[in-house]
């Protein structure tokens, strides 16, 4: 959580998008995921028991009815009047007809005293067959006079094989017990009828007894089908303890979770059929309920794996729109803050991308262009005296240096002039500052269209100038002192009738090498030196730094 969090705090817009957009569709999957697999799941295990149901109630419904038209006929055999009229040879022929045609195996006559008197198979008549069937539940049952009595398998007496016995009793004319007949049934048959009764089932089914011993079977997907039941039965084989468990506590859970005898999952149900003898099992692969579950989920997840996927890089797509303009907004800040104001993003780098950027870009770039202009205007404004329009002693300082330099190191003349105009306090005083200040403009354009193109001239404070000659040997800057003093001389101020005829006083100095003045200072110095000579000499003259001139 934590690292979602920081992510989301740090994290570039890409990677919040990506961990967004999965964070969401992990959200959504499970949001719309999970109910739709549990619903699916409750009403596939609703379905099943119901289908499960169904089934066995049919498969019930088979047994049931086939168990009482059996007792039904050995019913009816004890009834025949032959029989109760103890007419054997009538009797045995009928039986033996009789058992042609139907599921029975043999047919038993007994005699009120419990021997079998004769049966369909080893056929005595007159004299009783030594087999004494007292000791059997169904004979004392009949005894009793009950019809349509069914028992649990047991092994008969005449073949010794695992039978089932519907036994009838017969009655004299007063209605007394006179014997008894029974049908057996081989344990074969309840298996073929289990075949038969399985129509359009995937699973597995089978009847167990009371013991749990298994009466016959049918496994779906097997090898084993149709194995010798009788021998199943006469080995006592029983199925496992959980399941005769779950069997008998059926009525409980209608549907119950379990592994069936090969050890796989199944839902299992059971109902009892033959007189709560036997309990009829039927089983349904749990694979065959959760298959289509997983085949749901599985298509479920592609389908959200393929969203999240064509989100996600839809959403990188837009990241990228977003980001790059962005990423040339960071790059042109980044080359403003080195001091190229007036940097601008070209169109094609913005171009490709949104509206919105493409209006931030335009005023991106009108804003670096008025930067761009304003810090000109303040750098002009901050080199130039606003009065004259001349460099101010700022500009001298900066570029007048970085000029003195050049020359230094090219080896190059260089020499300056230093002017101040005479008494000009009485000219304050006589017009007023304003009239002054117009004489200073004045002197400013005098000076500014006498110099040479290579010259600068500055207003190095109040009414004193100083010109900057590069490239100048002292000679030429002295020329070109000489014809201010004249130009000076010769252009009054006139304005407004009034008129105020001037004078400066010049002085002259050149770089002599590093020696004597290696420094810009110690050039302006010395002139100053010598404009100051130049006034004590008397004043509207020029004056040569290291001379004595007088004019
Ligand atoms: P000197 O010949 O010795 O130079 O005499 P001066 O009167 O020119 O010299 P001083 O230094 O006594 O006076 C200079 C005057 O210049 C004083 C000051 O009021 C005036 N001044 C300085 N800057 C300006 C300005 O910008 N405008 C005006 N009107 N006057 C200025
Ligand atoms: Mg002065
Ligand atoms: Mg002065």
């Amino acid at each position: 959580m934590k690292v979602i969090k920081s992510l989301f705090q740090t994290g570039t817009i890409r990677q919040q998008l990506h961990t967004g957009v999965i964070l969401v569709t992990i959200v959504l999957s499970a949001m719309i995921l999970l109910p739709t697999i549990l619903i699916e799941y409750y009403q596939s295990m609703k379905k099943q028991a119901e289908d499960t149901a169904f089934f066995l109630n049919g498969q019930h419904y088979f047994f049931e009815s086939w168990l009482n038209e059996r007792s039904s006929d050995i019913h009816l055999l004890a009834n025949m009047d032959f029989v109760k009229a103890y007419n054997y040879d009538k009797a045995q022929s009928f039986f033996i007809e009789f058992r042609d045609r139907s599921d029975f195996a043999d047919i038993i006559f007994v005699n009120k005293e419990g021997f079998v008197q004769f049966d369909t198979v080893k056929r005595a008549t007159n004299e009783p067959l030594n087999i004494d069937v007292n000791d059997r539940e169904y004979f004392q049952i009949a005894k009793q006079q009950v019809q349509g009595n069914i028992t649990d398998v047991l092994i008969s007496k005449v073949t010794n094989q695992p039978i089932l016995a519907f036994a009838s009793p017969i009655t004299d004319d007063s209605g007394n017990f006179n014997g008894v007949v029974f049908g057996t049934v081989n344990l074969q048959k309840i298996d073929e009828l289990m075949q038969e009764s399985r129509v359009s089932y995937d699973g597995n089914s089978y009847i167990i007894n009371q013991n749990g011993i298994l009466l016959s079977e049918f496994l779906s997907n097997s090898t084993s089908q149709g194995l010798n039941v009788a021998n199943m039965f006469l080995t006592k084989y029983t199925v496992d303890e959980h399941i005769f468990d779950i069997a008998t506590n059926s009525e409980k859970k209608p549907l119950s979770l379990y592994k069936d005898s090969k050890g796989k999952w199944v839902l299992g149900a059971s109902q009892v059929i033959n007189r709560n003898n036997w309990i009829l099992i039927s089983e349904i692969p749990v694979n065959n309920v959760l298959l289509p579950l997983l085949h749901t989920f599985f298509i479920s997840i592609i389908c959200i794996l393929l969203s999240g996927f064509i989100t996600v890089r839809l959403m990188l797509m837009y990241a990228r729109k977003i980001e790059e303009p962005i990423q040339h907004m960071i790059d042109g800040v980044r080359i403003i803050e080195q001091g190229n104001y007036d940097y601008q993003i070209t169109e094609e780098k913005i171009n490709p991308f949104t509206k919105e950027f493409r209006e931030l870009t335009d005023a991106f770039n009108h804003m670096t262009s008025q930067v761009k202009g304003n810090i000109e205007l303040l750098e002009d404004l901050s080199v130039t005296c606003q009065l004259t329009k001349l460099y101010n002693r700022r500009y001298l300082m900066i570029n007048g240096e970085q000029i003195f330099q050049e020359c230094q190191e090219s080896g190059s003349s260089f020499s300056c002039i230093a002017i101040d105009i005479d008494y000009f306090k009485k000219i304050n005083d006589t017009y007023g500052h304003l009239v002054g200040d117009e004489v200073l403009k004045h002197l400013a354009s005098l000076l500014m269209i006498s110099v040479r193109e290579r010259d600068i001239v500055t207003r190095y404070g109040g009414e004193e100038f100083i010109i900057l000659c590069p490239n100048s040997r002292l000679s030429e800057t002295e020329q070109l002192a000489d014809r201010l003093l004249l130009t000076i001389h010769q252009n009054r101020y006139e304005k407004n009738d009034i008129v105020i005829p001037f004078t400066i006083s010049l002085g002259v100095a050149e770089y002599k090498g590093n020696k004597d003045t290696p420094t810009l200072s110690q050039v302006i110095d010395q002139a100053d030196k010598a404009l100051y000579i130049a006034k004590e000499n008397g004043r509207n003259q020029v004056y040569i730094e290291g001379k004595t001139l007088l004019r």
